[in-house]
């Protein structure tokens, strides 16, 4: 085992030195950690889009989404604004039907890989809408939302894909009701509804992964 030398601020927190024959910052496999119900390695924003979940509830389904504002055009910015019910719905025709809407998700992964989580995981975000699971109604109240900003027709960068993996696994060791069977699109509990996360996102590559 090389003797540790410095600390990857970026990356796994690990780095080995040269003595040992490795480059300086030599990465081990990132592996994610939660503390407080919240992803370390996530950038908390807090929504007021959240509620208790019922005292009864078990976190056992994790629903996967797609979000982009306006639709197609990433990196702006709008939907953290829009979770956190900071979005000027005036400046975009494309934003009129979300006047008064309230909504969240646990988790937003950009374009990039980046994290945001808006909701810590033992609370209730606001993400689902009218769903249902096995004939359990209400999604919201047993479910963690990772929205993947995206649309139904553009594929998702491998950046997505990795953090994606990386989040779900942590989520599975963390709340013993989550496992691989018990990961849905938006579209499977609200179909006719919804059609996130889409045809392009790539499920058998996602829980290969995982
Ligand atoms: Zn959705």
């Amino acid at each position: 085992m090389p003797k540790l030398q410095t600390n990857c601020e970026n990356y796994c927190r690990l780095g080995y030195g040269l003595s040992a024959g490795l480059p300086r910052n030599y990465c081990v496999p990132m592996v994610m950690q939660i503390e407080q119900h919240r992803l370390i390695e996530a950038l908390q924003v807090n929504s007021p889009n959240q509620s208790e979940r019922p005292s009864t509830a078990i976190i056992n389904l994790l629903v996967i989404h797609n979000i982009s504002l306006p639709p197609g055009e990433f990196g702006t910015g709008y939907v953290r604004q829009l979770f956190c019910n900071e979005l000027d719905c005036s400046i975009h025709p494309d934003f009129a039907g979300l006047t008064g809407l309230k909504v969240s998700s646990h988790l937003l992964i950009e374009r990039n890989g980046g994290l945001i989580q808006f909701v810590a995981f033992d609370q209730k975000a606001w993400h689902a809408g009218i769903s249902e699971f096995c004939g359990i109604k209400d999604c919201n109240d047993f479910s963690i939302g990772i929205e993947l900003e995206g649309t139904d027709s553009e594929t998702f960068t491998d950046e997505q894909y990795k953090s994606l993996k990386d989040s779900t696994r942590v989520l599975i060791k963390h709340y013993p009701g989550l496992h691989a069977g018990r990961i849905v699109g938006h579209s499977d509990i609200a179909p006719g509804r919804k059609t996130d996360p889409g045809p392009c996102f790539d499920w058998q590559r996602y829980l290969d992964a995982l």
